[in-house]
């Protein structure tokens, strides 16, 4: 599958149905700050990034007619470590994009 040349055009891996998706260990939940209740929560004794329509709350999605959508993170600069580990091309990238590119494009049609 074709890797996207820039992240925010794609936003595959900010999506899934699980609400403990993201991981949020206490160094992120440090690193988000005053965000940190507001974006993320405690099921048992681990944090995760709330989810909201099927992706992470933090992923903002602009759609404007006649161009294709963009996906970006709010926390980009502050995103949890399971998100900076995963970079664009890698293995678990791939795995990703083939796991869920379909139900994006279809969604969002990128
Ligand atoms: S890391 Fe891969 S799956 Fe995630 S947004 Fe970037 S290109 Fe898409
Ligand atoms: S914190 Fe940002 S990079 Fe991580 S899943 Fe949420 S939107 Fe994606």
């Amino acid at each position: 599958m074709e890797i996207p040349e820039d992240c925010l055009q794609c936003g595959v891996c900010c999506f899934a149905k699980s609400g403990t998706y993201v991981r949020v260990s206490e160094a992120d939940w440090r690193r988000l700050g005053d965000d940190a209740d507001r974006v993320a929560r405690h099921v048992g004794g681990q944090a995760y990034m709330r989810m909201t329509d099927g992706h992470c709350g933090a992923l903002h999605i602009t759609t404007t007619r006649g161009a294709p959508p963009v996906f970006f993170c709010e926390l980009y600069t502050r995103r949890p470590q399971v998100c900076r580990n995963l970079a664009r091309g890698s293995q678990a990238c791939q795995t990703e994009l083939r796991c869920k590119a379909a139900r994006v494009a279809e969604e969002y049609g990128r």
